[in-house]
């Protein structure tokens, strides 16, 4: 019997095709997001202590912070991303979830209350499932069809952000702590199955919490390399899950960032001394924020940044692909500090892509050269103002901009 469930779930897998590997235009970051992963449902997503439109803010953010760049001896100020110069993930299909997730534990989520113990926010009960599967399940398919497609992008362009997922408390058989799909499960073993020349992936867990859910799914799978940092003194307290983790490190309630730091650095790097992955995967929770009601740990924003640049450097330098994940943070100020991060990794040239970052305008595309300026100029006419006139500079780019009258009211910094 065994024999034969395992039979059909080998000729399972390899008759799926996904949509997820879409194509995509080399003038775009590998940095994916779309509007579809916010969560907005009838206040109810106040009931839980849970920034449900963190995504959408992080993405602002980057849209609305300036990045100096040095060209020709001016200085040249830009957004960082656009709308067009962004990644829009698919939404992961029951087809592609069903590649880990068996069919019983996906037709769970077709009862509502299953829902409501996942993410934690009981009244979910009470909702029809339709309502349940639109507002709530759809942004979560979304997002593990962002970390999906992150795998594949990490691997072309060397790195990858994902401003959603993470959702490292699911596993094949079970949600929990708010994750109803096993989305860094699912990028791995597509990555493993369907990406050639990938058969080594380390997991660095950083979130506040122990990542139980892909820790039950690589259980015995010597590919698979798990270093973890958490709280042991919060959820999950999953004894069984932790015997899968390579590299244990667990933290004390209200540890600061001297000590948190230095024990970054370190593990991480004695395990890329004692595994050589082909992928890293990054799951860079910013639920160990100091006053995280969750985490309960007590690291300040400049520590968390300071961590994500720590991570970024070891698999940069080492020419390791890493794709990161945003996963918990649950306050309100999360958003800002993770656009803070990701801007300070492309500042300190730790990520990087020339194509998107000087990518013309959709509408200069379409002008013949003459009228668009072509070149340079283009390039500056978009973003050379001097450094001492960021206003300025902002308001002509609201001008051009396709996208400015619904640009959000957001300080730089
Ligand atoms: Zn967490």
């Amino acid at each position: 019997m065994e024999d034969e469930n395992d039979n059909n779930k080998l000729k399972r897998k390899k008759k799926h095709t996904t949509q997820l590997y879409k194509d995509v235009l080399n003038t775009q970051w590998p940095i994916i997001y779309t509007p579809e992963y916010n969560i907005s449902f009838m206040g109810l997503e106040k009931l839980h202590p849970f920034d449900s439109a963190k995504w959408g803010r992080v993405f602002e953010f980057l849209k609305g912070s300036t990045v100096f760049y040095h060209i020709y001896n001016y200085n040249v100020e830009a957004q960082m991303v656009r709308d067009d110069t962004i990644i829009k993930p698919l939404e992961a299909t029951e087809e592609d979830l069903n590649f880990v997730h068996s069919k019983t534990y996906l037709n769970s989520l077709k009862w509502s209350w299953n829902v409501a113990g996942i993410t934690e926010v009981p009244p979910v009960a009470l909702l029809p499932n339709f309502v349940v599967q639109k507002k709530v399940l759809r942004p979560f398919r979304y997002q593990t069809g962002g970390t999906i497609l992150a795998g594949k992008l990490a691997l072309d362009r060397g790195w990858c952000i994902n401003i959603g997922g993470g959702f490292h408390h699911c596993s094949a058989e079970r949600g929990g702590g708010f994750c109803a799909y096993a989305d860094i499960t699912l990028s791995i073993k597509f990555l493993f199955e369907k990406v050639e020349g990938v058969s080594k992936v380390m997991i660095v867990d950083l979130d506040a919490h122990q990542g139980n859910g892909h820790e039950r799914d690589f259980m015995n799978d010597n590919r698979v390399y798990i270093m973890d940092v958490y709280n042991r003194g919060i959820y999950p307290h999953d004894g069984f899950a932790k015997r899968a983790i390579k590299r244990k490190i667990e933290l004390q309630h209200f540890t600061d960032d001297d000590v948190y730091l230095d024990l970054v650095r370190r593990h991480i790097e004695g395990a890329l001394n004692e595994f050589k992955p082909d992928i890293i995967v990054y799951n860079a929770g910013t639920d160990i924020l100091d006053g995280d009601p969750l985490g309960n740990l007590s690291i300040t924003p400049q520590g968390i940044i300071e961590r994500d640049q720590i991570v970024f450097q070891k698999a940069r330098t080492r020419g390791i692909p890493i794709f990161m994940v945003t996963s918990g943070g649950y306050l309100k100020q999360t958003a800002r500090i993770i656009a803070d991060s990701i801007l300070n990794l492309k500042t300190l040239g730790l990520i990087s892509w020339d194509e998107a970052e000087f990518a013309p305008l959709p509408e200069e595309i379409s002008l013949p050269r003459s009228q668009s300026d072509g070149g340079l100029f283009a390039k500056m006419k978009r973003a050379c103002i001097s450094r001492s006139s960021t206003q300025d500079f902002n308001q002509i780019n609201n001008d051009i901009s396709p996208t400015s009258p619904d640009k959000p009211q957001i300080e730089n910094g």
